[in-house]
């Protein structure tokens, strides 16, 4: 799964080819990272695609542009028509879906002045991030000898290009090392997050999962989770979690738009619990997967169906 399939970009409110979506060496983006973006999945359904929770992930893209005080040019719902166009201009059923407000070139140096905000929609097929046999099996996860930035650093609840470098030397450290994903401690020694992912633990019939205390994105996976574990009559706790949390779980797993649902089998190269995955991961994963398909009414509110336009 690459880029291969998609035809078109939506790039500044038109659709453009591929190959003519570029940005300046000069943009303020290339030197400093200065943007910020989604990730989002669309879905098939019975009546066509559906692009899961839209509302939120455009929300979230609009508070971390506010948080670096980047503004988007641009009211919400058009950004959403943008989304579902270029999606049905790649005839996509189910995709991958990448918004990026990034600064272009203007006056050279670090404060972006008189450079333009730009807006770009990408979408491509993504299977699970951390692969079919990952969400089926487990994955073995490393504890990453990089920290998660403090949110006293840069902001943790905002999605920002630039941040990702320490998302990027966290999951190269671990495929380095042999395992498939990252966890990230934070400054204070507590669990943070994977380098894409939240994470979930589960002890008995008990969830736990952090919040932004803890130097985390906000994930709206982990948000779906959350709601879903109290449909199923799960008790949800949130609290900073330690490592030791993780090594006594019963279950864990990561939570994310690219990596869905994902048990993790082993840390640092210990079983976590008696299997993999749980039966606790395994209802949750499984109603994850119909809401995402529209099969379960009570979440159709999280399906924006992409429609013919
Ligand atoms: N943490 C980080 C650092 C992330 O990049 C992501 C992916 N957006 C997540 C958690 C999970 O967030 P979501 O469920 O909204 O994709």
């Amino acid at each position: 799964m690459s880029f291969d399939r998609t035809q078109w970009v939506w790039h500044n409110g038109e659709i453009v080819p591929w190959s003519g979506a570029g940005v300046h060496l000069s943009a303020n983006i290339v030197q400093y990272g200065s943007g910020v973006f989604e990730g989002i999945r669309c879905y098939e359904t019975d009546k066509g695609p559906a692009i899961f929770r839209l509302e939120e992930h455009v929300d979230r893209l609009y508070s971390s542009a506010a948080k670096y005080d980047i503004a988007i040019p641009l009211p919400a719902s058009s950004l959403k028509d943008g989304v579902c166009e270029a999606i049905r201009r790649n005839g996509f059923t189910s995709c991958y879906i990448r918004p990026v407000c990034y600064y272009g070139s203007g006056r050279p140096g670090i404060c972006a002045e008189r450079c333009p905000v730009n807006i770009s929609i990408l979408v491509w097929p993504w299977d699970p991030f951390l692969g079919d046999q990952g969400q089926k099996y487990g994955v073995r996860v490393s504890l990453s000898k990089w920290v998660k930035f403090h949110s006293s650093m840069l902001p943790t609840t905002a999605k920002a290009c630039g941040g990702y470098l320490n998302s990027m030397l966290a999951a190269r450290d671990a495929r380095r090392r042999g395992y498939d994903e990252a966890l990230l401690l934070n400054a204070e020694g507590n669990l943070a997050e994977g380098p894409t992912e939240n994470i979930f633990i589960v002890h008995e019939d008990r969830l736990i999962t952090n919040d932004e205390s803890s130097s985390i994105l906000l994930g709206i996976t982990r948000d779906s989770v959350i709601r879903i574990a109290h449909d199923l009559g799960y008790a949800v706790e949130i609290h900073q979690l330690r490592l030791g949390d993780l090594a006594a779980a019963s279950e864990a797993f990561l939570t994310g738009t690219a990596a869905e649902i994902t048990p993790i089998r082993e840390f640092e190269g210990r079983p976590i619990g008696m299997a993999c995955p749980g039966p606790v991961t395994l209802k949750i994963q499984r109603a994850f997967l119909a809401a995402t398909s529209g099969r379960l009414p009570q979440y159709h509110s999280w399906l924006h169906f992409v429609g013919s336009g």
